[in-house]
């Protein structure tokens, strides 16, 4: 038994805060995790940019309704979808996430809370836990899965390591290099080959 874990930003959506940066005209809006590998200090930026801007939840909320997931992504996802479990597991919110969720037939997710006043500005955030995606990953295979996984950036390298198989997706080469334990992928066939490998792998031993 297996399951997909896939990151979500990057590898099935575009990234959401640049969407934000390009309708909002606010350029520090554009660094993701690929630019500041700290996620809470990434956040803090973000955070105090919307506050400056007196940005609102509907206003980023508006910017994402606009955007469509990346050319391909449905068909990748239903084709995994059909073949084995997934479970997204992303650094995203649930109040971000929702509209790209729908277009993508409403996968398991795991990501994090926002927190808004009362006058809907986002005031802070809450990690669902500390390193997310390894976690989820080692509760998994708790469960006796086996894992495959798929990211594009720093903070999924922890997801990849703890799977069984892991590997990297349309990621920077920059970023690939410093990981090359973790092979690179750059269209869905190539991912789609990947992970039939692995899952095949998976199949050798008659105890999972
Ligand atoms: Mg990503």
């Amino acid at each position: 038994m297996h399951i997909l874990c896939l990151d979500l930003e990057g590898v099935l959506i575009p990234e959401i805060w640049i969407g934000v940066a390009e309708r909002t005209g606010i350029e520090g809006l554009r660094l993701t995790t690929r630019d500041i590998a700290d996620y809470d200090e990434l956040m803090q930026h973000r955070l105090g940019l919307l506050a400056e801007h007196d940005l609102k939840l509907g206003d980023i909320q508006d910017v994402i309704a606009g955007l469509e997931p990346l050319p391909g992504a449905p068909e990748f996802l239903a084709w995994a979808r059909s073949r084995m479990q997934v479970a997204i597991l992303s650094d995203t919110f649930y109040e971000f996430a929702g509209p790209l969720m729908a277009q993508l037939e409403q996968p398991f997710l795991l990501c994090h809370r926002l927190e808004v006043d009362d006058h809907d500005r986002i005031v802070g955030y809450r990690l669902r836990q500390k390193d997310p995606k390894r976690m989820a990953v080692r509760a998994f295979r708790d469960l006796r899965y086996r894992i495959v996984a798929a990211g594009d950036s720093f903070n999924d390298t922890s997801m990849l390591d703890e799977a069984d198989a892991g590997f990297f997706f349309c990621a920077p080469e920059a970023i690939s290099r410093q990981f090359p334990q973790f092979p690179p992928t750059d269209t869905y066939a190539e991912l789609q080959q990947r992970i039939e490998t692995a899952v095949a792998s998976f199949e050798l031993p008659a105890d999972c």
